[in-house]
């Protein structure tokens, strides 16, 4: 299967101001490397403020990475997109948010929401095309003429979903879909996300701090910590020969395939500050298998067996 994108060094640097006014830079992704396979869904998962929101933004374009990343879209160069070209991009590469009701215009109506990407692109026909979008995410027609706020959550994201699809993207990011969503609504739209996927045969970059959902939706899942992926596997491999400790202990929290309860591992200690990130392996300062030489040394990203690539000195030697 051919890539449909190539990651590689990818940096994103952020100057922040801290509140006694001095000046600091936030590496919210750094050197990030890895491929996404046409068709598949690829997982960012982690805690919050990993860089994995950062991540998805910087290869959709929206924020500029560091110099020195690279980003191939279908073998091509798109890491420094301008803005004619990024439009262009845009109808390739889409993102779905967390919060539907904060990106649908409260003053529009759903048919003039989803009107928008037609306009913008100057592309004629979005009429017919609208009509079949809600069938295909599953609301009625006459909701068209209806506002965000007389829809339920469920509803706003099926719309944030078609808007997304409306140009026929081949890429889409999906930054934590279902999270804003009850429980009992999620498993609907992941399995609206699944049909559509295999029916329009989209690629997913699926970020989620939620390994349950991630379980079930990936082909393959990437595990990040203070910016950096510190393991990365197919699904299976992942789940069931969890290598990094890090990953270890955000699966402890949830049942294993077989359905048993894994042995709990807590971390101790905040996550430290990506603006001034611990020296070696950053995961030192919780980790519950640190070694001297974790202190100093930072691990490479290494290949463990073909699916597996992890960072850290226990499983690298
Ligand atoms: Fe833990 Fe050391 Fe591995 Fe980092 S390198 S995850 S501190 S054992
Ligand atoms: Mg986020």
């Amino acid at each position: 299967v051919e890539n449909i994108l190539e990651v590689s060094h990818l940096k994103k640097t952020f100057q922040i101001k801290s509140p006694d006014g001095k000046k600091g830079l936030l590496k919210a992704v750094d050197d990030v490397s890895f491929t996404i396979k046409k068709g598949e869904t690829f997982s960012l998962v982690g805690e919050s403020g990993c860089g994995k929101s950062t991540l998805g933004r910087t290869l959709l374009g929206l924020y500029p990475p560091d110099r020195g990343s690279k980003i191939l879209f279908n073998n091509e160069d798109i890491t420094n997109i301008s803005k004619t070209n990024r439009k262009n991009f845009a109808r390739k590469a889409q993102l779905i948010f967390q919060d539907p009701s904060a990106c649908l215009n409260p003053r529009r109506t759903i048919k003039q929401i989803l009107m928008e990407p037609f306009k913008i692109h100057k592309i004629k026909n979005g009429e017919a095309k609208i009509t079949e979008l809600m069938d295909m995410v599953g609301l009625p027609s006459r909701f068209l003429d209806r506002y965000p706020h007389e829809m339920s959550g469920g509803q706003k994201q099926r719309v944030g979903i078609a808007r997304a699809l409306a140009l026929d993207p081949e890429l889409v990011v999906c930054d934590e879909p279902v999270s804003a969503l009850d429980v009992s609504i999620q498993a609907q739209v992941i399995n609206l996300l699944e049909d559509l996927q295999k029916q329009l045969n989209l690629t997913y970059l699926f970020i989620s701090h939620d390994l349950s959902v991630v379980h079930h939706i990936s082909d393959r899942v990437a595990v990040m910590y203070l910016g950096k992926i510190v393991e990365l596997a197919t699904r299976d491999e992942l789940y069931e020969n969890t290598q990094h400790p890090y990953t270890k202990a955000l699966l402890s929290s949830i049942p294993d395939v077989s359905g048993e309860v894994r042995e709990k591992i807590i971390l101790t200690g905040d996550v430290p500050s990506p603006s001034n990130p611990p020296s070696g392996c950053r995961f030192h300062t919780r980790c519950p298998a640190v070694m001297d030489i974790c202190r100093t040394k930072e691990p490479e990203f290494k290949q463990t067996n073909s699916n597996h690539f992890v960072a850290c000195h226990l499983c690298t030697k």
